[in-house]
Formats: structure tokens, C-alpha cells, sequence
């Protein structure tokens, strides 16, 4: 089981910068989200404090939105569950309601309430079963049952937000998006404090704001997914966000099969049809729900719910190694 690893690789240019931009590059990187996360900015030299102040930010939505963590927000309305509504901050409720849009964009298979089916399988132990058989079909079956992301009862009132899941046993996790939420507020506070340059980076998810300040994009190496040293391609991203889903993230070897830790909700298994999913859209959110969306869905359907959605764009790996991509995928590519 691999963690603490980048799944994309950043690529910063080292050459020295025009004398008009008297810009300095700033960094700071550590875990944080069960991942590793980095900063680089460029600015004068309040920047250092920005990025330090930025991961206080960053800590602090984890804090809310971290289904591992019994103190969260998300921990509330899990222990909750199948009982009383539970009032939680508008950070949290917006959260929850964009991860509603994208699974009802994804029509159900990025389901942010696969809590108990990644529990059952185990991926949420550092450790996941090394040996053994599968999940019996009965017990998938039962726990099937507590999976609904529509069973989230969402109520703003002016006395503040609440949420409820509807049955006992339903648990919300944050995995599959949390990040990309945690890059975001990063990305805006970053911006807030005047930042026009940066690059924030938590586990597989990529955002950029601008560009560098010799006018050049941020060039992201997306990983390839059978060789931890090689990028299948290099992207310029500006104003954007990048998500990696790959298949060897998190996995183990289960009856002789590689389970991967993304499972298909209308199934109750994990799922095998791609390697790699790669998502670019305009936000961290987005593109990393729609990566795990597009690894359920597999290549056809994949491509085909992105072709439909402006600013978003795809590439994937399939099992078979091919590579696919969406009509305006930046780069073409021609080897694996
Ligand atoms: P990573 O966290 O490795 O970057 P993803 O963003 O694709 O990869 O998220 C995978 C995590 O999302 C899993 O570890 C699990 O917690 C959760 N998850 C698994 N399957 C689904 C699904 N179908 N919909 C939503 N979340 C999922
Ligand atoms: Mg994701």
C-alpha cells in the first residue's frame, strides 16, 4: 500500500527571473490530509508568512472535513447518522453540497458515502487485509444498503446549516474530494493576500494560480502509472486544477487479485478498468471528484460525461495500458 507519495510530480523552472520582477519563490512542504502537500509562491518576502498561514488554513478544513478524525464536522454527522440533524459551518455544507452536484453529475458512481463499503474491504486501516478472500456477496449486499449519497438531508436555515444521514450505519468520506476542497480554500486564500503566482500541491491534486512570473505556466509531469520515475506527459496549467486517480495509490493483493481503493457503488467492488485518470477543471474540487468518477466509469463512459462539461477535460490509462483522452486534452501522446 503506497502513501505519502506525489502522484504528479512538479516541475518548477530554475531559471533565473527577468530583473523587472524583483518576485522571489517561496516553498514549504509536509503532510498534512494523510498526504503530502506543498506551496510555491512567488511574492515579496511577506510570502514566506502567507504560505506558513496557508497551511494553518488548509489544517484547519482537514479539521472539519477529515472522516478519520472523530473530532470533524464529518465525523459529527456520521455518528449521527439514522438520528438528529447536525449543525455544521457553511465550509462544510458547501462541501457537501458541490460533492452532491458532482455525484449526481457523475450519476452516482463518485458516491461520498462509500464510508462503510471502503470499510468492509478495509482501506480504512493502514494496513488493508494482505491475504484472505474477498468481502462475502451477502455482506456487499448488506452494506450496499447504507450507501446513498441521496439519503444526505442538507437544511439552510437562518439559524445556521445542517445535515442528517438518513440510516444508521451511513458514513460520509471525504477521500475522494476532501483534498481537492482543502487545494481550493489554499488557492483563495493565496489569492486573498494578494498572491498572483502559485502552486499548491495535496497528494493528487494540483492548483495553480496564474503564471510564473516570466510568463511561463506551471508545468505539472503527470506520473505514469507503472513507472513511479516517468511522466506519461508534461501540462502547462494556469487558473486550473489537476487530479490524479491511479490504481497504484492504495492497493493490495487480495486471492491473488490487485484491489484497488476505489469502488464502484452500484457494485459494492473495487474497481479495475483503468490504471490512471488524470482530470483538468477549473477547480480542485471538480477535478478531484471527476477523477475518481471517471476511474469508476472506465474510459468510454468516462470520456464521455467529460466531453459534456466546458473547462474539463480527461486522460486515462486503461488496464490494458492505452491511452485515451478527451477532444481538447493539451498534449497529444503517443507513447506509454
Ligand atoms: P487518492 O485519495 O488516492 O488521491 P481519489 O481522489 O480517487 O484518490 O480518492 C480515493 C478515495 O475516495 C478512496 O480512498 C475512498 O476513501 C474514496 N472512494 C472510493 N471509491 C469512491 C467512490 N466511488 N466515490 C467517492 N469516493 C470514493
Ligand atoms: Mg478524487
Amino acid at each position: 500500500m503506497r502513501k505519502w507519495f506525489f502522484l504528479i510530480l512538479i516541475l518548477v523552472s530554475t531559471s533565473t527571473l527577468p530583473a523587472a520582477h524583483a518576485q522571489e519563490l517561496y516553498h514549504k512542504s509536509g503532510p498534512l490530509l494523510h498526504t503530502f502537500v506543498e506551496v510555491k509562491a512567488y511574492g515579496d518576502n511577506s510570502t514566506r508568512a502567507i504560505i506558513s498561514e496557508t497551511f494553518r488554513e488548509m489544517a484547519r478544513v482537514n479539521n472539519l472535513l477529515n472522516n478519520y478524525d472523530p473530532a470533524s464536522e464529518i465525523s459529527a454527522i456520521n455518528t449521527a447518522a439514522g438520528g438528529q440533524a447536525v449543525h455544521i459551518s457553511p465550509e462544510t455544507y458547501s462541501a457537501l453540497c458541490d460533492a452532491k452536484k458532482y455525484a449526481d453529475f457523475s450519476n452516482g458512481v463518485f458516491d461520498f458515502t462509500v464510508g462503510p463499503l471502503i470499510a468492509l474491504w478495509g482501506f480504512n486501516r493502514e494496513q488493508p487485509g494482505l491475504s484472505g478472500s474477498d468481502p462475502d456477496k451477502t455482506c456487499i449486499a448488506q452494506v450496499l444498503r447504507m450507501v446513498d449519497y441521496r439519503a444526505l438531508q442538507m437544511e439552510k436555515k437562518p439559524s445556521g446549516q445542517t445535515a442528517r444521514l438518513k440510516r444508521i450505519g451511513m458514513r460520509i468520506d471525504t477521500g475522494a474530494f476532501g483534498k481537492g476542497v482543502t487545494a481550493d480554500r489554499a488557492i483563495l486564500y493565496l489569492q486573498e493576500k494578494g498572491i498572483q503566482s502559485a502552486l499548491v500541491a495535496a497528494g493528487g491534486t494540483i492548483s495553480a494560480i496564474g503564471v510564473k512570473p516570466d510568463a511561463q505556466p506551471w508545468q505539472i509531469g503527470i506520473r505514469h502509472p507503472r513507472n513511479e520515475s516517468s511522466f506519461l506527459t508534461i501540462i502547462a496549467l494556469r487558473d486550473q486544477s489537476v487530479s490524479t486517480s491511479g490504481d497504484y495509490e492504495k492497493f493490495y493483493y487480495k486471492a491473488g487479485k490487485r484491489r484497488t481503493h476505489i469502488i464502484d457503488p452500484r457494485t459494492g467492488m473495487p474497481v479495475s478498468k483503468v490504471q490512471s485518470v488524470t482530470v483538468i477543471a477549473p477547480c480542485g474540487s471538480a477535478s478531484d471528484a471527476l477523477s475518481t468518477a471517471l476511474f469508476v466509469l472506465g474510459p468510454d463512459d468516462g470520456l464521455k460525461i467529460i466531453e459534456k462539461k466546458e473547462g474539463f477535460e480527461a486522460l486515462i490509462v486503461t488496464a490494458s495500458g492505452e491511452v485515451v483522452y478527451s477532444s481538447g486534452w493539451p498534449q497529444k501522446i503517443t507513447t506509454y
